[in-house]
């Protein structure tokens, strides 16, 4: 799981960062009792992680949005 965690770009950088504390980090993506939580304010949507991830439960798509 830390594999997953280190690949995605957003958490590599605040991985390596001195001041990094797992506790309060602003990671894009967590794993919590065993699921995989996207932070989607500050994730880049690279994929990197849906194309990483063993049982294929990730997956990113672009929305459009609907205006009136
Ligand atoms: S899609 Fe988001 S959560 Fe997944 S690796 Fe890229 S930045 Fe991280």
């Amino acid at each position: 799981m830390r594999d997953l965690l280190l690949l995605c770009p957003v958490n590599a950088k605040a991985m390596k960062s001195d001041e990094f504390d797992p506790d309060t980090a602003e990671l894009a993506i967590r794993i919590i009792n065993g699921m995989a939580i996207l932070n989607d304010e500050i994730c880049i949507r690279c994929g990197a992680c849906s194309k990483t991830c063993p049982i294929e439960s990730l997956k990113t798509m672009e929305l459009e949005l609907a205006t009136a």
